[in-house]
């Protein structure tokens, strides 16, 4: 539906709860709303749902498998054993959308919040809508990082962010740099490494863990560990969300199998000369930045905040809808005013 359809007869809008993205976060939390039966609306600012996964590239497999990429009350279709492709969770989350009819508005993008007299106001596109309550589901990989170095190549030299790469093709021939040594550098290093030479740099290491482990994917051991349910505000949880893990990837296996050869940090760049931390220099062809994401003002908006306190409730609050690895490890996790699923 577009603002203009939703809106149209419509003075000003009230809600008891606004959720602010319709990704996987924000569309399990429009499942128990509308369970609730609370007035509610979902906003996002793309065109269709799940949007974030229609930014990566054609090959994506997740890497975590059907089993836990559920969201409630909807099973992931197919062999729950396997890693659905990036167009199977985009599907997916229509499908959710679609199955539990939620009241999504699309192509609108919230560029203010603000809480006056214990209400919050948004402003959508130059529309105001209030809410007693406002869900923050902006998810964390909004806003691409790219090192200031990158301004040091010479023009015309290709680069990219891992958010624009899409496929091999789509890279011109040669040497091709991918910077950063976290899944997406190294998942896009193997694919490369079939039609192109590719340096990886990898600034800090990661440690490696295995896929699977005697016959079983490593969410089922982590589970079964119990550290699936771990609180983000617990002691492991305050530990693991500063210690990133490469699933399924080592650089001995990079370097071996794929022939991908590996630099330390880039730490210049000229013209078409890298420079890395142990001195050593290589002539590229191209860039691949998978420099990640730029920390978040407000759980990867781009919009202005502002309480009488400044204050926001920590995903602690949003703990009865964390549902399954794929919406709560690396997903939403802030929302104003401590929200109870009651
Ligand atoms: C390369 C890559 C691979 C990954 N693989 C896996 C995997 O295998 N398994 C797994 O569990 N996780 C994986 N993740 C992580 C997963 O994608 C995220 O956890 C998930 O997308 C977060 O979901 P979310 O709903 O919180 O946010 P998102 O899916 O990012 O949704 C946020 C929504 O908010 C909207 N929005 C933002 N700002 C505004 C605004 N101002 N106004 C209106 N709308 C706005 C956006 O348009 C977007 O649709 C991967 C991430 C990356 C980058």
């Amino acid at each position: 539906m577009s603002r203009a359809e939703a809106r149209a007869g419509s003075a000003s809008r009230n809600f008891d709860v606004v959720v602010i993205g319709a990704g996987q976060a924000g569309l399990a939390i429009g499942y128990f709303l509308a369970r609730q039966g609370r007035r509610f609306l979902i906003i996002d600012a793309a065109s269709s749902v799940g949007s974030a996964w229609r930014g990566r590239w054609d090959s994506l497999r997740l890497f975590t498998p059907r089993r836990y990429d559920s969201l409630p009350g909807l099973a992931f279709p197919g062999d729950s054993d396997g890693y659905p492709t990036r167009d199977e969770a985009v599907a997916y989350l229509e499908l959710y959308a679609k199955t539990f009819d939620l009241p999504i508005e699309l192509n609108s993008v919230v560029r203010k919040l603000a809480a006056e007299n214990g209400k919050y106001f948004l402003e959508v596109d130059g529309e105001r809508i209030t809410a007693d309550q406002v869900v923050v589901a902006t998810g964390p990989f909004q806003t691409p990082n790219v090192p200031t170095i990158a301004g040091d190549l010479a023009p015309g030299v290709f680069q990219a962010h891992s958010t624009d790469y899409r496929r091999p093709d789509d890279v011109p021939k040669g040497r091709i740099l991918v910077v950063g040594g976290g899944n997406t550098g190294f998942q896009i290093a193997k694919e490369l490494s079939k039609t192109h030479e590719v340096q990886l740099a990898i600034g800090s290491r990661q440690t490696p863990l295995p896929q699977r482990i005697l016959g079983r994917d490593l969410f089922w051991w982590l589970k079964k560990a119990g550290l699936l349910r771990t609180r983000v505000d617990s002691r492991i949880g305050r530990r693991a969300q500063h210690r990133d893990t490469l699933i399924g990837s080592s650089p001995r296996e990079l370097k071996r199998r794929y022939g991908v050869e590996l630099k330390p940090r880039l730490v210049g760049m000229d013209e078409r000369t890298a420079r890395f931390a142990d001195g050593t220099e290589s002539e590229v062809g191209g860039v691949i930045w998978a420099t990640g994401y730029r920390a978040p003002i407000i759980g990867g908006s781009t919009f202005q905040f502002s309480t009488p306190t400044g204050a926001f409730a920590t995903s602690a609050g949003l703990r009865r809808f964390r549902t399954s690895t794929f919406s709560a490890s690396r997903g939403s996790t802030r929302v104003a005013r401590r929200y109870s699923a009651g």
